[in-house]
């Protein structure tokens, strides 16, 4: 499948006019990969796009050039070899350009004033944010590799549930998911594995301990793979041993409310229609105060991106945006569940990513 980068620049110029400038210099690596399919390896490298209503030019760190040739769909390709911006500025000019955006969510004060400095007579425009809502909506290409990373996690949930016993400590388990994603294919994890245990699932981003897994222990297991750059995000939460009445009562409750709020999961619905959706059944059973969280986030070339669902979330949901659903009980000193699916809108209503089961499984 090819990737339609005139057709992502066209709707971030379709951007540039409302906000009042002549073209914007993108730095945040992510929005770069996205508009021209290189990032200079998401190291932070200096890489620059700078966008005007009919050109685009990739300014990158020497190190990463050859690289940029190969993969980059920009008009023009600039080895950057000294650490000043004079090449960044030298596009500007070119362009004509006299009000220059910048992503001032991605610029640092001292970036800023060295700007400042060597953009003299160009007058800076800080915009907050122009790519990240054209990313919030996937196009077929994004669909299909956040699915395949979905497909590694469920894969990765199967095989990890063999080695959950205890004795195994969290660390161990973490490791072993991660490096079963990545022989699958996997480019690397999503994040860094949560794998909690015991009262430690009671903390809903617990780090992997060298605690070990107890009989009686709710074990939560929250992770991701990356493919082509985007990422899937699932949660389990399984029993070690016997449930008890309590794991029982618990864990439905979280069921009941996850596939409440992704079942209402389709266009036109806004984001606190959703959490509230799940935030009711919790609260109805009398642990709204153990749901410490956002409902749910949209994932993509970044694991949390907008839009969030959360209690006071306005956005819409629109056909082609892809976002969590995972609620939570957290009971400290006892222990937590949270389920967690990856699901797409689409143009009736939704398709679900993730398909391991939800089961309360006892291993
Ligand atoms: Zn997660
Ligand atoms: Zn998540």
């Amino acid at each position: 499948m090819k990737i339609n980068y005139r057709g992502r620049l066209e709707k971030l110029r379709e951007r540039l006019k409302p906000a009042e400038i002549d073209a914007l210099i993108i730095s945040e690596p992510h929005n770069i990969f996205y508009l021209s399919g290189c990032s200079g390896g998401f190291t932070g490298a200096k890489v620059r796009l700078i966008v005007d209503a009919g050109k685009s030019t990739l300014v990158i760190d020497h190190r990463y050039f050859d690289e940029a040739l190969e993969v980059a769909v920009a008009d023009r390709i600039i080895g950057w070899k000294t650490p000043s911006f004079s090449e960044v500025v030298n596009v500007v000019k070119d362009y004509g350009a006299v009000r220059v955006g910048f992503e001032s969510a991605h610029v640092t004060v001292k970036q800023y004033e060295r700007m400042v400095k060597e953009f003299d007579g160009i007058q800076l425009v800080g915009i907050p944010g122009l790519a990240e809502p054209i990313r919030e909506i996937k196009d077929n290409y994004e669909i299909q590799k956040i699915g395949e990373a979905a497909a590694i996690g469920d894969a990765a949930f199967e095989h990890i549930i063999k080695y959950i016993k205890p004795g195994v400590s969290e660390r161990e388990l973490a490791i072993e998911i991660e490096f079963f994603m990545r022989r699958r294919g996997a480019e690397k994890a999503s994040f860094d594995t949560i794998i909690a245990s015991g009262s430690h699932s009671a903390v809903p981003h617990a780090t992997p301990s060298a605690k070990k897994v107890g009989v009686g222990d709710f074990v939560k297991l929250d992770f991701g793979a990356v493919v082509g750059g985007y990422h899937s995000d699932m949660t389990r939460t399984v029993v070690v041993g016997r449930a008890s009445q309590k794991h029982r009562e618990i864990y439905a409750k979280v069921k009941e409310a996850q596939e409440a709020a992704l079942g209402a999961v389709a266009p036109g619905k806004i984001g606190k229609e959703l959490d509230n959706i799940a935030r009711d059944i919790i609260s109805d059973a009398g642990y709204g105060k153990n749901f410490v969280h956002n409902l749910g986030h949209g994932v993509g070339l970044n694991v949390h991106e907008s839009p969030i669902l959360s209690v006071d979330s306005e956005t819409e949901l629109k056909k082609g945006m892809v976002v969590t659903v995972e609620p939570g009980i957290y009971i400290s000193g006892f222990g937590g569940v949270r389920i967690e699916d990856l699901v797409v809108v689409t143009e009736t209503g939704h398709r679900v990513l993730t398909h391991s089961t939800k089961d309360l499984l006892e291993l």
